[in-house]
């Protein structure tokens, strides 16, 4: 047995070495991201387990692999050669909801969809919604900055994170934020937290904001004979002062791979789909937003007659990345473009497919300017992987060159690490690696992870 093994139980911890297991969790859900062999993996049931674990790990000099439901895209939860694996899924207590500051506190391994789940007896939700939000954990939101549907109108993960425990790499437990309505005191650690995907510390606990429930969502279905036409309908509704809870752009290739996944009556022939809610005098708004899609070259608009309706069109958007897995291996990019440029940017993934010769699928959280073109590859073709890969690379080339960012809420894991040279200047890079020595300076968490070792 080894040292690490046994100093681990010595820590009243139960280290899990089965090569099966250890196999299983090596990966994450992002494409073709090379994971490394972990040397053990520990499920963690509280914080002082992961402290311990976390100073055992330090004495040796292993890297630790935070892990929450391994849904990322990036690739940031996959092990790295002699890792401690850590996985936080089992520490799953809502510890309290409190109504009246409408604050939730949760353990990290909590799934989002519990935490609205848990508000509802009193109105209130937790308002990020990533397409996963049935099967990722608040921990792993947090460590990536998760975004999703509804953040068009209320906003992304960091924005309603008020609190934070949080073990640091020397093992230490340390507090941050406030539980309070406001507060400034201090930097902002809960802020430097926030996507910074487990290579700074590890969550053990969350303080989080609620919202209430709004008493009424409508939602509309756009069809469009062109994705340009769909974007410029983005921009005009961003432009007009409207505030869609929630405005998101399915294309053709997605239309039909949901279609053959579940038959639901989509429109298998539209260039493009465009979902748009309001929940806010949302009558009016969706006249409004409407009236726009028609101007903007819509074809058909037509309106969810019911609540279930809503919702069956917003289950086939949620299950996009499953369908186009049925086509073959997907490479998601994420990148983000003003949204002022989101006609040009459709416009731009699909001449990338055209000159390399490959399948790209775009779903966009529309009104954030977030697109997911998802790249199909078929590894064992040398030819489609090299396409899709330059195809992949040429994509984060047209976003920055757009003034957009290489990643809007994935993050940047393994997948991008070498775009992020390309995106951050220098300065801003070199106090990003201090950043890290300084909370880091053993390397020990989730090295090689967003930035370079
Ligand atoms: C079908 C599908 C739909 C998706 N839709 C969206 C979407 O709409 N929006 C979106 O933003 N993402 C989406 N994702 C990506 C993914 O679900 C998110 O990135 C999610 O936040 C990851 O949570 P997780 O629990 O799976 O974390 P993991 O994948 O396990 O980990 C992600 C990162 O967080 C770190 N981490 C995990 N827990 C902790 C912790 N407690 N402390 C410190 N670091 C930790 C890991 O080390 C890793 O760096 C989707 C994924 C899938 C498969």
């Amino acid at each position: 047995m080894s040292e690490l093994v046994t100093a681990l139980k010595s820590a009243g911890l139960a280290p899990v070495l089965d090569a099966d297991v250890l196999a299983a969790h090596a990966v994450d859900h992002a494409g073709l991201v090379p994971a490394g062999k972990a040397a053990a993996l520990v499920r963690a049931r509280s914080t002082d387990e992961v402290s311990a674990a976390v100073q055992v790990a330090a004495e040796f000099g292993v890297p630790v692999v935070p892990q929450g439901a391994r849904t990322g895209l990036a690739g940031a939860a996959t092990a790295v050669d002699g890792a401690l694996l850590l996985d936080l899924s089992q520490m799953d207590r809502i510890l309290s909801i409190d109504p009246v500051n409408r604050v939730a506190v949760c353990q990290p391994g909590v799934l989002n969809a519990a935490i609205s789940e848990a508000a509802k007896e009193f109105g209130l939700r937790y308002s990020p919604d990533p397409g996963s939000w049935q099967i990722s954990t608040i921990g792993g939101n947090i460590a990536t900055g998760a975004g999703g549907m509804c953040c068009v109108k209320y906003g992304t993960t960091p924005e309603y994170v008020l609190g934070l425990e949080v073990v640091l790499a020397s093992g230490e437990v340390m507090r941050c934020g406030r539980t309070t309505a406001k507060g400034v005191a201090g930097y902002d650690l809960v802020r430097l937290f926030c996507g910074s995907e487990g290579t700074l510390g590890i969550i053990t606990e969350a303080t989080l904001k609620l919202s209430p429930i709004p008493a009424e969502r409508l939602t509309l279905a756009a069809v469009f004979d062109t994705t340009a036409d769909a974007g410029r309908a983005v921009t005009a509704i961003m432009a007009s002062g409207a505030q869609p809870s929630l405005l998101e752009l399915i294309d053709n290739t997605h239309l039909r791979a949901l279609e053959a996944l579940r038959p639901m009556g989509l429109p298998t022939e539209a260039a493009a789909l465009l979902l748009a809610a309001a929940d806010a005098n949302p009558a009016a708004e969706l006249v409004a937003i409407e009236r726009l899609c028609v101007e903007s070259g819509a074809a058909e608009v037509f309106r969810a007659t019911d609540a279930e309706e809503a919702d069956a069109l917003l289950e086939s958007r949620r299950s996009a990345y499953h369908a186009m897995e049925k086509l073959g291996t997907v490479l998601v990019d994420d990148v983000a473009v003003p949204r002022s440029r989101l006609a040009e940017a459709l416009d731009a993934v699909q001449a990338t497919a055209e000159r390399h010769g490959v399948v790209i699928g775009v779903i966009a959280h529309a009104g954030d300017g977030n697109l997911h073109p998802n790249i199909i590859v078929h590894p064992e073709d040398p030819d489609s992987l090299a396409a899709g890969r330059a195809a992949f690379d040429e994509i984060l080339e047209t976003a920055l060159a757009m003034g957009g960012t290489i990643t809007g809420e994935h993050g940047v894991g393994l997948l991008k690490r070498d775009w992020l040279v390309k995106e951050l200047d220098p300065v801003n890079l070199a106090v990003q690696r201090r950043l890290k020595d300084a909370l880091d300076p053993l390397g020990i968490l989730n090295p090689g992870k967003v930035l370079r070792r």
